[in-house]
């Protein structure tokens, strides 16, 4: 209802004071997104009469576009009590005031990989509705992974837990730090069962194949 959300435009302005334009923008979009659950997506321009600047414009402006993403989200475990380790991450995550876990697979008992000489893993796929971006949300999966005592030493080696980004809506990015979809994930079991069992008809954007074709052509391997 376009009143209530005006409505709760002027309250959240009264409420707060803000230095930026660019702030009042991002702010008043996470907030209407996070108050109003059926919005899924808002446009927002922000204007400001007589900007201090000496040119002879009337207002500037900032436009922003803020949405709910969906991300497909790995966890695993096998260090400690993993069932605790895997519960207490999907609690931390879903505690994030802007993530909403909305689905979580069964968990599975799988052999380690790469570095075989470790318990086995318990493994398991989440699906989280976010306003985060994909780097915003990779810190907070690292966040979490630290909190729960999870020390880098050997690659691919025991951990308490492993907070893996799958898939986030149909995005395709590779950075230094970020690569999505994940890599490798069509190789890896571990990966395409659980995430069958809650994304079975996403598509991989890369592949072109759902994430059910994946698992099966996997499995038949
Ligand atoms: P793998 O990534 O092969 O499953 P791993 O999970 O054991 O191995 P980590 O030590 O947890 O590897 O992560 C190493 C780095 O991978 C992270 O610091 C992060 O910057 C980077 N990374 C790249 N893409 C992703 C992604 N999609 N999700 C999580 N981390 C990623
Ligand atoms: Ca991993
Ligand atoms: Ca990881």
């Amino acid at each position: 209802n376009y009143g209530e959300v005006c409505y709760y435009i002027k309250e959240l302005m009264e409420k707060h004071t803000f230095q930026l334009i660019e702030t009042v923008a991002d702010v008043l979009a996470r907030e209407i997104l996070l108050k109003f659950p059926l919005v899924q997506k808002i446009a927002l321009e922000v204007k400001k009469p007589n900007a201090p600047i000496m040119l002879p414009f009337e207002y500037v402006s900032v436009a922003v576009e803020r949405q709910w993403h969906n991300v497909y989200v790995g966890i695993g475990s096998n260090m400690g009590n993993r069932e605790a380790n895997i519960g207490n991450a999907v609690k931390m995550l879903n505690e994030q005031r802007d993530c909403i876990v909305t689905k979580a697979s069964g968990l599975y008992t799988t052999a380690p990989y790469g570095y075989t000489d470790q318990p086995e893993f318990l493994n398991g796929a989440l699906c989280v509705k976010t306003l985060q971006s994909p780097e915003q949300f990779l810190r907070t999966l690292h966040s979490i992974e630290q909190q729960l005592g999870r020390e880098r030493t050997i690659h691919w080696g025991p951990r308490t837990i492993d907070l893996d980004i799958l898939l986030y809506d149909d995005i395709v990015m590779s950075t230094e730090t970020l690569t999505i979809p994940h890599i490798d994930m069509e190789n890896r079991l571990f990966v395409l069962k659980p995430l069958d069992e809650i994304a079975g008809f996403m598509r991989h954007p890369i592949l072109n194949k759902t994430i059910h074709q994946l698992y099966t052509q996997l499995e038949e391997k």
